[in-house]
């Protein structure tokens, strides 16, 4: 509990947690490399700045202030999640994980466990591109993850990030119809890439235009 893990606490989002009052807890450390990921210095861990003992202090003046703690990094299920989310529960928060699913039985166990409310599932390419983009070639490890959550009983949304180079309106049709085969029928959620000078692959603004009159209508889709 004393150890630094986590880079910094956003003390008040409306937008993060749809119809919650929630905090942002950002954990340092990732099991991925995405080329496009703008947290670099939260990923490559060079700046954890608290412990989650201080967390959960300052979640202690946060009762009845705010509904809902947002886990987000980073990599947030790096961490002891079982037992920083029976902490968090505790004072009566619910909980949303942001995740790119690798951990799949750390989800399974916080879900079957009752210990979150909402995830954010990163979908971040096709099978095909998956390594590329993410510089790991644990597909299966996110399939599975996808799989388990489409079964359970836990609310959960897709996202993807789309930098128009690496993924064409091709991909995210192939990706829509893998959903749709394993029994997704929820909204897939497309945010634009977001560029800052030290992303972790030196990314420029796409120079590939992306039309999204190309893309099936196999799901709902909302860009944010
Ligand atoms: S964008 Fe990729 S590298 Fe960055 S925090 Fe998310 S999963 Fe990790």
């Amino acid at each position: 509990m004393n150890k630094k893990i986590v880079y910094d606490v956003t003390k008040f989002t409306t937008t993060d947690y749809k119809d919650h009052l929630s905090c942002i807890v950002w954990f340092i450390g990732c099991n991925m490399h995405c080329s496009y990921c703008y947290n670099s210095d939260i990923v490559l861990s060079k700046k954890a700045n608290h412990s989650f003992e201080e967390v959960i202090g300052f979640l202690k003046t946060r009762v009845n202030l705010l509904d809902a703690v947002v886990l987000s990094g980073g990599e947030a299920t790096l961490h002891n999640l079982v037992l920083y989310c029976t902490l968090i529960k505790a004072l009566g928060f619910k909980i949303k994980l942001d995740t790119n699913g690798l951990n799949t039985l750390l989800i399974k166990e916080l879900v079957n466990k009752e210990l979150v409310d909402y995830i954010a599932l990163d979908f971040k390419a096709t099978q095909q591109k998956f390594q590329q983009i993410t510089k790991t070639s644990r597909y299966n490890d996110f399939f599975q993850t996808l799989e388990f959550l489409i079964m359970s009983n836990v609310d959960f949304e897709v996202r993807t990030t789309l930098h128009a180079n690496l993924l064409n309106e091709n991909d995210i049709n192939i990706m829509m119809e893998k959903l749709k085969k394993v029994g997704y029928e929820g909204t897939f959620y497309i945010q634009n890439f977001l560029y800052t000078p030290d992303n972790l692959g030196k990314l420029k603004e796409p120079t590939a235009l992306f039309d999204s009159t190309k893309l099936d209508n196999t799901l709902e889709i909302v860009f944010r």
